[in-house]
C-alpha cells in the first residue's frame, strides 16, 4: 500500500457506489481532507477504480451541501427551524405514537436504501418489524433487485448468488443481458475485458436493444426488441436441447422441471421466436453454440431483466440456461446478478424488505417469525407483508399511510410515475427525511429533517454482488451535528420507549446481526469485525460446512436450498404485460445509467470532472425515426406518456433500435423545473411477485419541441 507523505492516517474502505464493491485506500491529509486510491490488495478490483470511485474523495471532502443540524416545523404552513436532536426525535416519536395508537402500526412506514450500511439496515428493520409491529419497511432495492431475489429463491431455494468474481477468469462464455457493465459496473467489466484480451477464444454475447460500450468486445450482439428477453432465452434453450448440449446428468439428478421446460421452449418455432425478438435465427443458433461449447458459462444481468412487469420470469428464463447446461456450482460458471447499489445484498441479509425477515428467513413462516421475535424480545411480528416501495406512496395518496420516514434515498427523482409520489408526499400527514445533502426534492415536504453522516464518516459493513462482506472504516468526522444513520434510528427507538437499542457502537449491532444468522444458509455467526478487518473481506456463509474462510462458490456439491435439494427449472410463459405502444404512444421508452453518474446525482453530481462526460439529459433516438419526426441532433423534444412529459435534447444514434428511445434515469428537478425528470413519464406498473417497477418499457410519443 502506498502511503502519501502528507497523510497522517491511512485506512481502508469500500466504494459506496455500485455493487461491484471495490476496495479503496483512504489517506487522511494533515488538513483534514482525504485522498484515495484503489486497494491493490483487494481481491475485487486489485487496485483499479472507475471514474466514479476515483473521484469519491471530492464528494467526501465537499461539505458545502451538507445538512448540519436537525430541523423541524410544527405544521405544514410554518418554516423549518433548527432544533436539537432531542426535540426532533421526541416530536417524531410523539407523532408516530399518536398514529400507531389511533390507526395501528401499519399507518407508519420507513423507506430506506441500498446505500445504508448493514448495521443501519439491521436496526431500522428490527425497529419496524420487531417493535412497532408492522412490516412497512422497504427500500429502493425494490426498484432494482427484487426480481432477482425472487428468481434465485425459486430456482436455487435461496437468494444466493452462487459464484464469485474470480470465476470470471475461469469462464469461456459470457451472456450479458439487460446490462451495460462497461458503464455501470466498470471494474468488473475490466476484468472481463482483460480475460478476453488474454484469451481471444472466450466468447461474449451481449443482449441489449442498444449497442452500448459493452458491445465493443462482444463476439455477438443480439439487438433484441425490448421486452422479448424470455422469448429469446427460451429460443436459445430450445436450440441447446436440439443440439444435445444439455447436462443430462445435472437435469436428471440435480434439477426439477426439465420436462415442462422442454415443452414450453418448443411451443414456438425458432423462426417465430426470431421474428418476435427481432434477431436472426442464425444468431440465436450462434449464441446457443457458444453456450453449448463452453466449459465455463456465466450469465450476467441487471436492471434490463429486473425492472419489468415480468421481471421474475425474465430472471428465471435466464437462470434456466445455466441450469439446463449444468453451469452452476463449478469453476467459471453460474448466474451472476449484478447489484446496482453498494449494499443491496446486505439489506437482503438483514431482511430489510417488506416481505423478508433477517438472514433470509421467510416472513410467511410462523416459526421464522417466532424465532426472530424471541431473539429480539419485542412485539409479535406481523404475518402480513408490508407495503413495498411504490405501494407506500399509493397508500400515502389514499390516506392509509399517515407518516413516512425516508432514509438515505431520493424517491422524488427515482420512483416511476414520480408526480404521483410527489402528490403523495403533499398529502402525507408527517414526513421525516434523514439525509446527508440539502438538495433532494423530498426536503421540501419534510416535517422533520435529520442530518446523517456520509460515507467515510461512520464505520460498518457492506456486502457486494458476490456475497463479499467488507468493513468500512470511519475516516472523517461528520460535519455539524450529523450522526450515523444507525445512531439516529437507535436514539429514536429509545424515545419510543423500546428496549434493545442500547448499542455502544456499530460493532455491537453487527455482532447481534451475525448471531441471528446462526444455522441459516448465510451463516456468519462466527465472523467478527476483527476477522473481517484481518482478512480484508469475507464471502458468506462463513461457517458453512466447516469452511472457515468464507465461501467463494456455492452448490459445489449440487445440493440446493430447495425442499427437494434440487435446483428448479421454471417453465415460465413468455407473455409481456408491459404497456404496449399504440397509435397515440408509438415508441417504447427505456431508461438507464450513464458512465459517470450514479443514481440521482446527489453525490456524483457534485464532481465537476464527472459532470463533463455528459452534461445534460438526452433522448437517444434512431436516425430513421428522427427523419420521420423531422428531428435534428440537439433539437429539444417532448416525450409524453399517459402519465406525464419531459423535454430533453435529441441525440441521434444508430446504436438504438428503431421504435425505441432511451433517456438516462439520473436527472431530477433542475431549478424547480421537472421537465428533465424522466420518471414523470415512466410506468409504475410492477411485477406481480417481486413488486419491482417496469422502468424499461413503456409507451411514449415523441415530437420536436416548437416554441408556442
Ligand atoms: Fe465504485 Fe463500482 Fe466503480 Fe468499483 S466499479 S469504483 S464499486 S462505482
Amino acid at each position: 500500500m502506498s502511503i502519501n507523505k502528507r497523510s497522517v492516517n491511512t485506512l481502508k474502505s469500500t466504494c459506496c457506489y455500485c455493487g461491484v464493491g471495490c476496495g479503496v485506500v483512504i489517506n487522511k491529509e494533515k488538513n483534514g481532507s482525504i485522498t484515495l486510491e484503489g486497494d491493490k490488495d483487494y481481491p475485487v478490483n486489485k487496485g483499479m477504480l472507475c471514474s466514479k470511485g476515483l473521484n469519491l474523495h471530492y464528494t467526501a471532502n465537499d461539505k458545502t451541501d451538507r445538512l448540519l443540524y436537525p430541523q423541524m416545523r410544527y405544521n405544514k404552513s410554518m418554516p423549518m427551524q433548527r432544533v436539537s436532536w432531542d426535540d426532533a426525535l421526541e416530536r417524531t416519536a410523539a407523532v408516530f405514537k399518536t398514529f400507531i395508537n389511533k390507526y395501528g402500526p401499519d399507518s407508519v412506514a420507513f423507506y430506506a436504501s441500498g446505500q445504508c450500511l448493514t448495521e443501519e439496515y439491521y436496526v431500522v428493520n428490527k425497529l419496524m418489524k420487531g417493535f412497532i409491529g408492522s412490516n412497512n419497511i422497504d427500500t429502493n432495492s425494490r426498484l432494482c433487485m427484487s426480481s432477482a431475489v425472487v428468481a434465485y429463491k425459486v430456482a436455487l431455494g435461496e437468494d444466493s448468488v452462487p459464484l464469485c468474481y474470480d470465476d470470471i477468469e475461469l469462464a469461456d462464455c459470457f451472456y450479458v443481458t439487460g446490462a451495460n457493465p462497461a458503464w455501470c459496473h466498470p471494474i468488473l467489466w475490466r476484468r472481463v475485458e482483460a480475460h478476453k484480451a488474454a484469451n481471444p477464444d472466450v466468447k461474449i454475447i451481449v443482449v441489449d436493444p442498444r449497442a452500448t460500450d459493452t458491445c465493443s468486445i462482444a463476439d455477438l450482439h443480439l439487438q433484441l426488441n425490448p421486452g422479448t428477453d424470455i422469448t429469446l432465452n427460451h429460443a436459445i434453450g430450445r436450440v441447446l436441447i436440439e443440439n444435445g448440449d444439455i447436462d443430462v446428468d445435472f437435469v436428471t439428478k440435480h434439477a426439477d422441471g426439465f420436462e415442462q421446460y422442454s415443452k414450453i421452449v418448443f411451443e414456438r418455432t425458432l423462426a417465430e421466436s426470431a421474428r418476435i425478438c427481432g434477431v436472426s435465427e442464425s444468431n440465436i443458433r450462434l449464441a446457443a453454440r457458444y453456450i453449448g461449447e463452453a466449459k465455463g458459462f456465466i450469465s450476467m444481468w441487471t436492471m434490463g431483466l429486473n425492472q419489468s412487469s415480468v421481471g421474475v420470469n425474465k430472471n428465471l428464463s435466464l437462470i434456466n440456461l445455466n441450469l439446463i447446461t449444468g453451469h452452476i456450482g463449478k469453476p467459471g460458471s453460474g448466474p451472476l446478478s449484478l447489484t446496482g447499489q453498494p449494499n443491496a445484498m446486505g439489506g437482503r441479509e438483514v431482511g430489510g424488505l417488506a416481505n423478508l425477515l433477517p438472514a433470509h428467513r421467510n416472513l410467511a413462516n410462523p416459526l421464522h417469525r417466532e424465532e426472530v421475535q424471541k431473539f429480539w424480545g419485542g412485539t409479535q411480528i406481523a404475518a402480513k407483508p408490508g407495503l413495498t416501495a411504490t405501494e407506500m406512496f399509493e397508500a400515502l395518496n389514499d390516506g392509509r399511510l399517515k407518516a413516512i420516514w425516508i432514509m438515505c434515498t431520493n424517491p422524488l427523482t427515482s420512483l416511476p410515475n414520480v408526480r404521483l409520489a410527489e402528490e403523495a408526499l403533499k398529502k402525507a400527514k408527517f414526513v421525516v427525511v434523514q439525509e446527508i445533502s440539502n438538495k433532494p426534492e423530498t426536503l421540501a415536504y419534510a416535517d422533520v429533517i435529520l442530518p446523517a453522516a456520509a460515507w467515510a464518516e461512520k464505520e460498518g459493513t457492506m456486502t457486494n454482488s458476490e456475497r463479499r462482506i467488507s468493513y468500512l472504516n470511519k475516516v472523517l468526522d461528520p460535519p455539524g451535528e450529523a450522526i450515523p444513520d444507525s445512531e439516529i434510528i437507535c436514539r429514536f427507538a429509545k424515545k419510543m420507549g423500546y428496549k434493545g437499542f442500547d448499542y455502544k457502537n456499530a460493532a455491537e449491532i453487527y455482532a447481534e446481526h451475525a448471531k441471528l444468522t446462526a444455522k441459516t444458509n448465510i451463516d456468519i455467526s462466527g465472523l467478527t469485525y476483527d476477522i473481517i478487518k484481518q482478512q480484508g473481506s469475507v464471502q458468506w456463509p462463513y461457517k458453512k460446512r466447516n469452511v472457515t474462510i468464507g465461501t467463494p462458490r456455492l452448490f459445489t456439491d449440487k445440493k440446493f436450498y430447495t425442499e427437494t435439494g434440487n435446483a428448479h427449472i421454471s417453465a415460465v410463459p413468455d407473455t409481456l404485460t408491459s404497456e404496449i405502444p399504440d397509435e397515440d404512444f408509438p415508441f417504447i421508452l427505456t431508461t438507464g445509467r450513464i458512465r459517470d453518474q450514479w443514481h440521482t446525482m446527489s453525490k456524483t453530481g457534485k464532481v465537476n470532472k464527472l459532470n463533463q462526460h455528459i452534461k445534460q439529459s438526452f433522448m437517444e433516438i434512431n436516425p430513421l425515426d428522427a427523419i420521420e419526426l423531422n428531428i435534428q441532433d440537439g433539437d429539444v423534444t417532448i416525450i409524453k406518456s399517459r402519465r406525464g412529459e419531459v423535454n430533453v435534447k435529441a441525440k441521434i444514434s444508430a446504436a438504438i433500435k428503431q421504435g425505441v428511445v432511451f433517456v438516462p434515469m439520473h436527472w431530477g428537478k433542475i431549478l424547480n423545473n421537472d421537465l428533465h425528470r424522466i420518471n414523470n413519464v415512466t410506468n409504475d406498473a410492477v411485477d406481480p411477485i417481486s413488486k419491482e417497477p417496469d422502468f424499461k418499457y413503456c409507451a411514449v410519443s415523441v415530437q420536436k419541441y416548437k416554441k408556442p
